[in-house]
């Protein structure tokens, strides 16, 4: 059984002591790993069109915080903008918020989130709380292939859609292709923003990966350097697919 064969609700209702996960029980929470720039939101987006759940993105939702102007937007609006990342508590009580929506009762994609240690334990003790249990895909890209992505993507500020000059460009130059409105640079696609983000990978965000293989969590790595999204995504089931169905497939 893989993670194209979910079927109903299968979360419990939260109880006041952490159970166990359920051995057997499907895949319905994957965890997008990877440095800025990895892919992660293209390869949630996917995801999230094939198995319907939502992609609950930290990044999306602090910008939209932001766009709305209100007391959260402006008060995390200087760290995002500087390539710095958000306080845990803040993250933490979006996140919380966000996942105890009905539409993600069926299971969801974390995109960018946990980045930090403490994150990444409070992740854990929510999900195991509930007997949910996660997939980590990690998607491992060479540190130049991030530079180019980054410093080349462009984004539609009506619908959201990502493009790159150089290797997923507009249709006409600079308009969007869904709906023609006039690619922008997002502000923390900025060179300097973009050091300061990738430091702040290095940093904080790259050893949850090591502290989620110790805590004995699945985590698949998946290359994601080269090949164009359809197959990276193709490559992500795979691996949830082989990891869920026996150890001699690995
Ligand atoms: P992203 O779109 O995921 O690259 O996130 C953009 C920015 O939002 C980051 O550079 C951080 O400033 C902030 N951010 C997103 N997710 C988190 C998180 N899990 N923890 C802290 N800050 C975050």
């Amino acid at each position: 059984m893989g993670i194209r064969d979910w079927g109903p609700p299968r979360f419990r209702a939260p109880t006041p002591d952490p159970q166990p996960p359920t051995p057997g029980v499907f895949v319905n929470a994957i965890v997008l790993f990877g440095s800025p720039g990895s892919g992660k939101g293209t390869q949630a987006k996917l995801l999230t069109g094939c198995l319907h759940v939502p992609q609950v993105s930290t990044g999306d939702m602090l910008r939209e915080h932001i766009g709305r102007g209100n007391e959260l937007g402006r008060a995390v609006a200087e760290r995002l903008h500087s390539g710095a990342l958000v306080s845990d508590e803040v993250v933490d009580a979006l996140v919380e918020e966000r996942l105890a929506m009905p539409d993600a009762a069926r299971g969801f994609v974390l995109d960018g989130y946990p980045r930090t240690l403490a994150q990444a334990d409070h992740l854990c003790r929510w999900l195991d709380s509930r007997g949910i249990r996660e997939v980590v895909i990690h998607l491992a890209v060479d540190y130049n292939v991030v530079i180019a992505r980054l410093t080349g993507r462009r984004q539609c500020p009506r619908c959201g859609t990502l493009y790159n000059i150089v290797s997923k460009p507009p249709r006409v130059d600079m308009l969007c292709d869904l709906d023609g409105e006039k690619l922008v640079i997002r502000d923390d696609d900025r060179e300097e923003v973009i050091r300061e983000r990738l430091e702040a990978y290095e940093r904080q965000t790259r050893p949850v990966l090591e502290y989620l293989k110790l805590a004995g969590r699945r985590v698949v790595e998946v290359d994601a350097s080269n090949d164009p999204p359809d197959v990276v995504f193709r490559k992500i089931c795979q691996a949830t697919e082989c990891d869920d169905r026996s150890e001699d497939c690995r």
